[in-house]
């Protein structure tokens, strides 16, 4: 184990934390009722704050923590429009826990623990040595408790990445020789592992490759990403709804 802090530590600085949220009005009171709601609650994770930078780029004019946090909000915006209960795990440039990386990161499953969310996605830039690599890939829990639904939120988002995303910006299988899609994959991230709902990592873009950093400051392609993301969580959620019509028609064995 690698925790800094004892686990007892670790619940109180989440308890804390969650309930500075909770006071401070981030945490919205009808998030609780997700059940009422056509749509569900989502909890969106930009992945980094505060003192934890992420990754950045060779030039250093895209930070991850600063690009996923304006992605997090145009992506909530856009599933609130429609309809959608929206939790982001911090709006602002600040850690969950700036004495802890590890609890840091454990304690955005826990926000979406407490708001009951129906999936969880944590939002993401990769870096490489090798600056050719780019593209995208998508990541859902190891000895996940979800897996079915985890995989269908992961296949929906991978899907519409792999059709929004144009391969000039890095996406599509074919087309750009420079492209890797590593596809979906499993992984043992904290926010994976704690998360008690379907759940997935997305890491949208390489940082380090020079390309992509200019992209990423295009408003063209941020556009693209927040719209592969949108599409692909409705995607999921009209995959889910006629799953379980579906169910409740079979006949009982
Ligand atoms: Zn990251």
């Amino acid at each position: 184990m690698i925790f800094k802090y004892p686990i007892k530590r670790s619940f109180k600085v989440c308890y804390y934390a969650l309930m500075v949220l909770c006071m401070s009005g981030m945490i919205p009171t009808e998030a609780r009722k997700s059940k009422n709601l056509p749509y569900g609650t989502i909890v969106i994770d930009p992945g980094h704050g505060g003192p934890y930078i992420g990754s950045a780029s060779p030039s250093q004019q895209v930070i991850e923590k600063h690009a996923v946090l304006e992605l997090a909000l145009l992506l909530a915006d856009r599933l609130r429009a429609k309809g959608f209960t929206v939790v982001l795990t911090h709006t602002g440039d600040y850690a969950l826990d700036p004495r802890d990386l590890i609890n840091d990161l454990k304690m955005r499953a826990y926000i979406a623990r407490e708001v009951k969310a129906d999936i969880l996605v944590s939002l993401h830039l990769n870096s490489s040595p090798n600056e050719k690599i780019r593209g995208f890939e998508v990541y859902v829990p190891y000895e996940d408790k979800f897996p079915m639904k985890s995989y269908a939120l992961a296949s929906a988002i991978h899907y519409d990445l792999s059709h929004e995303v144009k391969p000039e910006f890095g996406g599509g299988t074919l087309g750009n020789v420079n492209t890797i899609d590593l596809g979906i994959r499993a992984s043992k991230f904290n926010v994976l592992v704690h998360s008690v709902c379907p759940s997935v990592l997305v890491e949208l873009a390489y940082l380090s490759h020079k390309e992509t950093e200019k992209q990423l400051l295009t408003k063209a392609y941020k556009d693209t990403l927040v719209d592969a993301l949108y599409l692909g969580i409705q995607r999921y959620f009209v995959h889910e709804k006629s799953a379980s019509r579906a169910s409740k028609v079979l006949p009982s064995l």
